[in-house]
């Protein structure tokens, strides 16, 4: 068996805009865990869906996480870099019959049910300006989350034939993660929960793309007084670099991490690291 890889963890923001204190949680989680591994810990810019990406976004992301005293070992890598690595993996996939032409408009997906059924699956479409599915045939419908325990997900979702390139001529979110983590050799994955129900494709890509899978650990999602997820559609405020304390204590309470009067940047993030080794370390 190969020796196990050593602890690699990332934080992967989209660019749509200023963290606020929901990534900051997701951030801290993913910073914190590596430190208690003695890992690295890295900073990936998620710009492959370029029309969201908001100009200037990564630098003020990346200038929040300084403030807050994450600081990330080796280079920032930005997804809009690596089309060429994501095509290369789309036609490797092709070439073992893991995809299909899909040329479904999002009105006809949503006509015939919340989940794509493999409409295209059969139908062998010529090339063309298509989008691609994996043709999903070995379902997950569980897996294990380092901090949740077993999760099974929605079966309907679990299923479906997940897109990889988009008709309108993006690669996907769920190729281009599952690349990066492989080519970053990431071990351990920790994010907010929202991407619970994608990691059943997730680990599909894994399986087909690398011999070893990651372990994944899945933080509460940080919710407003109407029990939205905290997002820049809701408006949730920007982190502040005049109040890094403040918003480093709020995340560590959100995280359940008990801080004993720890009044500065460094002191939180070293009692915030030893809480969290104590609470989800072996
Ligand atoms: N880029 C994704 C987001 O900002 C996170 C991806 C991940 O952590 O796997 O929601």
């Amino acid at each position: 068996m190969a020796a196990a890889l050593p602890y690699r963890g990332r934080f992967a923001p989209t660019p749509s805009g200023p963290l606020h204190l929901g990534s900051l949680v997701a951030a801290l989680a993913s910073y914190l865990d590596a430190r208690a591994h003695h890992g690295d810990w890295l900073v990936r810019i998620e710009d492959i869906d370029e029309p969201r990406s908001v100009p200037g976004a990564a630098e003020v992301i990346l200038e929040q996480l300084h403030d807050h005293g994450l600081l990330w070992q080796s280079e920032v890598i930005y997804q809009s870099q690596r089309k060429a690595r994501y095509q290369q993996v789309i036609e490797h996939l092709q070439e073992a019959n893991l995809t299909y032409l899909c040329n479904c408009t999002r009105q006809q997906i949503k006509a015939r049910g919340p989940h794509y059924q493999g409409y295209c699956r059969e139908r062998q479409l010529a090339p063309g300006k298509h989008a691609v599915r994996f043709r999903n045939n070995a379902t997950i419908n569980s897996f294990s989350d380092r901090l949740l325990g077993l999760l099974v997900v929605d079966a309907e979702a679990a299923v479906e034939d997940f897109l990889l390139f988009r008709r309108d001529g993006l690669f996907t979110y769920q190729l281009a993660v599952v690349v990066d983590d492989i080519d970053q050799h990431i071990t351990d994955i920790v994010r907010g929960a929202d991407l619970i129900e994608a990691t059943p494709w997730q680990l599909l890509l894994w399986q087909q793309l690398s011999e070893r899978q990651p372990a994944f650990a899945h933080v509460p999602l940080v919710t407003d007084a109407k029990g939205r997820k905290l997002s820049k559609q809701n408006h949730a405020p920007a982190l502040s670099a005049q109040r890094v304390v403040e918003q480093l204590q709020q995340a560590c309470s959100y995280l359940q991490l008990p801080l004993h009067g720890a009044k500065t940047r460094g002191d939180i993030l070293q009692q915030a690291t030893v809480a969290w080794q104590r609470r989800w370390l072996p």
